[in-house]
C-alpha cells in the first residue's frame, strides 16, 4: 500500500513539474496573441471605441465647414482618407487569425473578397457630408487593385460614396502615399487628411523609428485635430511594427521579449512584485 501511495506521490510531483514547463511555455507563447486579443476586443466590443470614432469625424465635420466657410474659399477642395481602419473595420480578419492562429496577409485576400467590412462609426455621415458640400473625396488606400471591385461593392454595401473610380486610389507600385497625394493636389486643394496611420498624414513618418514618429507627433502637434484628423487603432500599424524596426521575421517569442523589454515600468532599482 505504501509502495502504491510513493508512486502516485511521485505522479503527482511529474505531473505538476511538466504541467508547470507546459503552462510557462504556453504563457509565453499566448502572451503575443492576448495582447493581439485585447486589442481587438477593444475594437469591437469597447464603446469608447465607437465614441473615438464619432468624435474624429465629428471634428472632421467641424474642421471642413469651418474651412469651407473661410474667406476666400478654398478652391477645388478635396479630402483625402485612408480605407482600411478609417473607414473600414477590418477587425474580423484580425479576429479570425487570433481563432485559427493566422496573421496578415494571409486570410486578407479571403477577407477583402467578402466585401462585407462594416464602415467605422460616423465615417458615412461625415463622407455625405463633404459629397453634399461639393468636396472632393479621395480614399488613398494601400489595399492592391486586384481588391478594386470587391472595394466598391463593400462601400455600396456600406452606403461608402465614391465619385468615380479614380477618387479610389489603391495601391500600385509602392506603399508610401505621397505620390498619390501629389497627384490629387495637381487639380485640388487638399484641406483634410483622415487615417489610423501616421503616415497617412505625412511622408516624413514613412518606415521611421518609434522614437522619430514621437518627435514628429510633438512636431505637428498643432495639426491634430485640425488638417489632420486620427482614429485610434491598437490592432496594428506602423507604430507596432516601429517597435521591432519593421522586421517582420520575429518569432512569437522574440516579440514576446521585445515587447516586456520595452514596458516603462517604476523606475525603482529593484523591481518590486505586487
Ligand atoms: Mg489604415
Amino acid at each position: 500500500m505504501r509502495r502504491f501511495y510513493s508512486f502516485i506521490n511521485l505522479m503527482l510531483i511529474f505531473g505538476i513539474a511538466t504541467g508547470c514547463v507546459v503552462k510557462n511555455q504556453r504563457q509565453l507563447e499566448s502572451n503575443v496573441g492576448e495582447k493581439l486579443m485585447v486589442a481587438t476586443l477593444f475594437h469591437q466590443h469597447a464603446a469608447e471605441m465607437k465614441a473615438l470614432s464619432y468624435q474624429a469625424y465629428n471634428i472632421a465635420t467641424e474642421r471642413l465647414d469651418e474651412i469651407l466657410s473661410m474667406q476666400p474659399a478654398p478652391a477645388n477642395p478635396a479630402v483625402v482618407l485612408d480605407l482600411d481602419e478609417t473607414v473600414l473595420d477590418n477587425s474580423p480578419h484580425q479576429a479570425q487569425g487570433i481563432l485559427y492562429n493566422f496573421g496578415y496577409p494571409e486570410g486578407w485576400a479571403e477577407w477583402c473578397k467578402l466585401g462585407e467590412a462594416p464602415a467605422l462609426p460616423g465615417a458615412v455621415d461625415f463622407l455625405q457630408h463633404a459629397v453634399d458640400r461639393g468636396v472632393a473625396v479621395f480614399y488613398i488606400s494601400n489595399r492592391k487593385e486586384e481588391f478594386r471591385e470587391a472595394t466598391k461593392t463593400n462601400f455600396v454595401r456600406e452606403n461608402i460614396p465614391l465619385q468615380s473610380d479614380a477618387h479610389l486610389m489603391l495601391r500600385t507600385a509602392e506603399s508610401g502615399k505621397e505620390k498619390r497625394r501629389l497627384a490629387v493636389l495637381e487639380n485640388y486643394q487638399i484641406v483634410l487628411l483622415i487615417g489610423d496611420n501616421l503616415s497617412d498624414f505625412h511622408q516624413a513618418f514613412d518606415h521611421q523609428t518609434s522614437e522619430h514618429r514621437a518627435f514628429l507627433a510633438d512636431s505637428l502637434k498643432a495639426d491634430f485635430g485640425r488638417r489632420f484628423i486620427i482614429i485610434p487603432n491598437a490592432m496594428y500599424g506602423d507604430w507596432l511594427t516601429s517597435l521591432q524596426d519593421y522586421n517582420y521575421l520575429l518569432s512569437t517569442e522574440e516579440l514576446d521579449i521585445l515587447y516586456r523589454s520595452l514596458l516603462k515600468g517604476f523606475n525603482y532599482e529593484k523591481p518590486t512584485k505586487f
